[in-house]
């Protein structure tokens, strides 16, 4: 099943019905190369409402199915996901970016919070540089 179905199936389980202007939205995030920002989508979808973007890609990111990925200069990627808590490592040449978990690294962070006194309610870990692609070039 491609992501575009998976989604629309995904979506209709929690009551949103799949209209043309969010299927096409799904299609242009299975069809995107890689990470892409709304913009590129709006630009990509100009017959589709800014809304209905923004709309999809918060439920999508609820459902876990597409997760946004900070970047240094406080813009924001988004990209299909395997879902779960999880980090990224982002590179800084070419944009990939892949994902990882680590129990220990979450463990610590929780302990750093709970030394600090502090209700951890989340947390969001990127890591910036080359990607193996990248240092071969
Ligand atoms: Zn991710
Ligand atoms: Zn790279
Ligand atoms: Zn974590």
């Amino acid at each position: 099943m491609s992501f575009a179905e998976a989604a629309t199936q995904r979506l209709e389980t929690i009551g949103f019905r799949s209209t043309a202007p969010r299927r096409a939205v799904l299609s242009a995030i299975q069809d995107a190369p890689g990470p892409f920002t709304i913009e590129d989508l709006l630009a990509e979808l100009p017959s589709v409402g800014r809304a209905t973007v923004f709309r999809t890609i918060k439920l999508l990111q609820e459902l876990e199915l597409v997760c946004r990925v900070p970047l240094e200069d406080g813009t924001a990627r988004y990209q299909l996901s395997e879902g779960g808590h999880h980090h990224h490592l982002v590179c800084r040449t070419c944009g990939a970016v892949a994902e990882f978990s680590d129990l220990e690294i979450d463990t610590r962070i929780q302990e750093q919070a709970s030394t600090h006194g502090f209700a951890l309610q989340g947390h969001s870990l990127e890591l910036y540089g080359r990607c193996r692609d990248c240092r071969r070039r």
